[in-house]
């Protein structure tokens, strides 16, 4: 069997097309266009990568985004001063302070920062309010990666309710949420750790298998039920050659790209899943895109009902 690939490429470029008339709705019904403050500490690389991606393609859309850069010496505080601003401002709907925060600002920072969003502005969904909304069901925004996949196996006709999606990784971010998601769409849901007892046995028996767990081709052929749908959140940057030869076979053209680059970028899944799974989220080009095509979303949300108008 070969899986069907399921594109969030092309559903990320759906999604953001539909919101460009939207937000010009609203901009027109305001006089102004929803805004998003985005806060990055430090010079972390790959945040700065990521915060880029969110600027451009909030200004695609048609929003306001403000970037608001701080040092890495900065301290928690300049911080929290940063986002007790944006909470005030009636010109932001949505506030994102990219992790991760220098680890000079102490373990518990990034808490701290998240439980100072207000909740109607948190488009990110990390808040302990946004984070109760959600277990109760009752949540306007959820954490984008997790709702990028739900929205994914919507828009490709994948069945949730009543089948058995397990979920390995129980991260604030992803895993749990995630969980959540599939229940509130009445799945029946294992969540699965670094703890658990024979993972490949549990996620054998899964109809809907989502690997959020941050180990390259942890998941391979032999722990996914024939035709399962398996959904690949990870993204790993393999730079060691004997990983990589673990992963694709001589021949295979992500090794000449491993060879050519030395490094490349792979999912939880191993390759060898394709032959097993009935659908499967290619890395890249599967989940990552619709990551931040939902933050996009949850910021029209926010600004939507901000305003006291319908989402829908
Ligand atoms: P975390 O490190 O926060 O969480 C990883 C989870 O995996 C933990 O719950 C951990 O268990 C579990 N785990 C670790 N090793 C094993 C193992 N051998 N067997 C079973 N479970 C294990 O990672 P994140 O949730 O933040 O991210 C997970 C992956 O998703 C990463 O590759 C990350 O890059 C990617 N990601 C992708 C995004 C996207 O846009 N596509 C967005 C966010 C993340 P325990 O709790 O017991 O330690």
């Amino acid at each position: 069997m070969s899986a069907r690939l399921l594109d969030g490429v092309a559903l990320a470029r759906r999604l953001q097309q539909d919101l460009g008339p939207r937000v010009a709705a609203f901009t027109t019904r305001h006089g102004r266009p929803p805004g998003l403050g985005i806060v990055l500490v430090g010079d972390d690389p790959a945040s700065q990568v990521y915060v880029r991606n969110k600027v451009r393609t909030g200004q695609e859309v048609g929003f306001r985004v403000d970037l608001e850069r701080l040092p890495a010496t900065a301290t928690l505080d300049e911080v929290l001063a940063v986002v007790a601003r944006l909470n005030a401002s009636d010109a932001h709907d949505g506030i994102l302070v990219q992790s991760p925060l220098p680890a000079s600002m102490g373990h518990d920072a990034e808490q701290r920062v998240f439980d100072a969003i207000t909740v109607q502005k948190d488009v990110d969904g990390f808040s302990p309010a946004s984070v109760g909304l959600l277990s109760q069901n009752r949540a306007a925004i959820a954490a984008g990666t997790p709702s990028g996949v739900i929205e994914l196996l919507l828009a490709e006709g994948i069945e949730m309710a009543g089948r058995h999606a397990v979920v390995v990784g129980r991260s604030d971010i992803v895993g749990k949420p995630m969980a959540l998601l599939l229940l509130h769409r009445n799945a029946t849901v294992t969540i699965c750790h670094s703890r658990t007892r024979d993972l490949p046995a549990i996620c054998r028996q899964a109809d809907i298998l989502v690997a959020a767990v941050g180990r390259p081709g942890l998941v391979t052929a032999d722990w996914v039920k024939p035709g399962a749908t398996v959904v690949d959140v990870g993204i790993n940057r393999v730079t060691d050659p004997e990983v990589a030869a673990a992963l694709f076979p001589e021949g295979h053209p992500r090794l000449a790209v491993f060879r050519d680059k030395g490094s490349v970028l792979v999912g939880d899944v191993h390759p060898n899943v394709a032959d097993v799974a009935g659908a499967l989220t290619p890395v890249p080009g599967g989940v990552g895109p619709l990551t931040i095509a939902m933050l996009m979303r949850n910021t029209l949300t926010a600004a939507l009902v901000r305003a006291g108008e319908p989402v829908a």
